[in-house]
């Protein structure tokens, strides 16, 4: 069994790491595949007020930081490799890697979690980079003094029009109905701040400007009049897609590409979990994720158990 690993987790976000921490503490020989292209949602996040036990909320970076220095203490291994594709053979599972690679394992959890959703429409690609943006985190600088739009109406577009309030002179947030979707508290805190305009029932159709952005085409649902919402910069939160392409022909997935999993974070394959925002499920949270991937790391506890003949009884 030289060079195989007993568990190898694909992602480093909050349930890959969760995974890690339980497993290396179960004393499996546990190796985390980390991405140089996939970073996690939380490491871009500023501020996560609601994982428990931080009252006064920790920034999104330092709390994955942490989740990997625990991991490590237990002995769990990090590569920098992208997963792109995943086979059997016999009883062990040879996860193809780029740069080209490869990691053997006895089993594997696929944690890598999703990016955010293009909003598909004219002009989003031409200014990507040049006004457009999906990271206030990364680029909200860049705006300072002016006037940015933030699209989206979810809790990510809501904390991040918040977030922009530091920077830019006002943030202009467009959502397509009336009522946003984003928690209550968010909601309060965006309705009460000088610097945030609301733009509801406001379809985007368009991101205008000549070499830059000047501004946003959108269509109002309820006069049905399309007018142009002026700023510098956009920044896009319409939700997010999985991090799944390199296993949806290998995992039973949903129709939205999120894989599909029972109460013990099997996958359709024998040997392969999955646990976090990658997965189909009712809610997508820091603390969520850690909880998919506490349970992913002891269901492959068992799965080794009754694969190596020494289960616990
Ligand atoms: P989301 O909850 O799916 O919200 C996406 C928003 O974009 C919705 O308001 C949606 O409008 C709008 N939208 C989608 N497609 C659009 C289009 N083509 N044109 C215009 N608007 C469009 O996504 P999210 O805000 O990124 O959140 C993702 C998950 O992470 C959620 O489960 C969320 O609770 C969680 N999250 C939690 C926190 C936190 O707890 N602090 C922070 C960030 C994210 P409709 O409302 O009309 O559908």
């Amino acid at each position: 069994m030289e060079g195989i690993y007993d568990l190898a987790v694909i992602g480093a976000g909050p349930a890959g790491l969760t995974a890690a921490i339980y497993a290396a503490r179960a004393r499996l020989k546990t190796v985390v595949l980390e991405s140089f292209a996939l970073v996690s949602q939380v490491s871009l996040t500023e501020e996560i007020e609601n994982y428990p036990g931080f009252v006064e909320g920790i920034k999104g970076f330092e709390l994955l930081q942490n989740f990997k220095r625990q991991a490590e203490r237990f002995g769990a291994e990090f590569v920098l490799q992208e997963a792109v594709a995943i086979e059997k053979r016999e009883k062990i599972w040879i996860i193809r890697t780029s740069p080209p690679g490869s990691v053997k394992s006895l089993a594997v959890i696929v944690a890598t979690g999703a990016s955010a959703k293009k909003l598909g429409i004219k002009g989003e690609d031409k200014f990507r980079g040049k006004g457009v943006s999906y990271c206030a985190t990364c680029d909200g600088a860049f705006f300072r003094n002016k006037v940015v739009c933030v699209i989206g109406g979810g809790d990510t577009a809501v904390e991040e029009a918040l977030f922009l309030t530091r920077f830019a002179s006002k943030v202009k947030l467009i959502h397509r109905r009336q009522q946003l979707r984003a928690a209550k508290i968010l909601q309060e805190r965006v309705f009460s701040h000088f610097q945030v305009e609301l733009v509801l029932n406001s379809l985007p159709q368009e991101i205008v400007g000549e070499g830059k952005v000047s501004g946003v085409k959108v269509l109002n649902k309820e006069t049905r009049k399309e007018n142009i919402i002026e700023c510098e910069g956009v920044f896009i939160f319409v939700g997010n897609v999985p991090n799944t392409d390199f296993v949806k022909s290998l995992l039973g997935c949903d129709e939205g590409g999120y894989i599909e999993v029972d109460a013990g974070m099997k996958t359709s394959q024998e040997g392969i979990f999955a646990c976090g925002d990658c997965c189909s499920k009712f809610l997508r949270q820091v603390v969520t994720a850690c909880g998919d991937g506490a349970v992913a790391a002891f269901s492959v506890q068992k799965y080794l158990e009754d694969l190596k003949g020494i289960t616990y009884n």
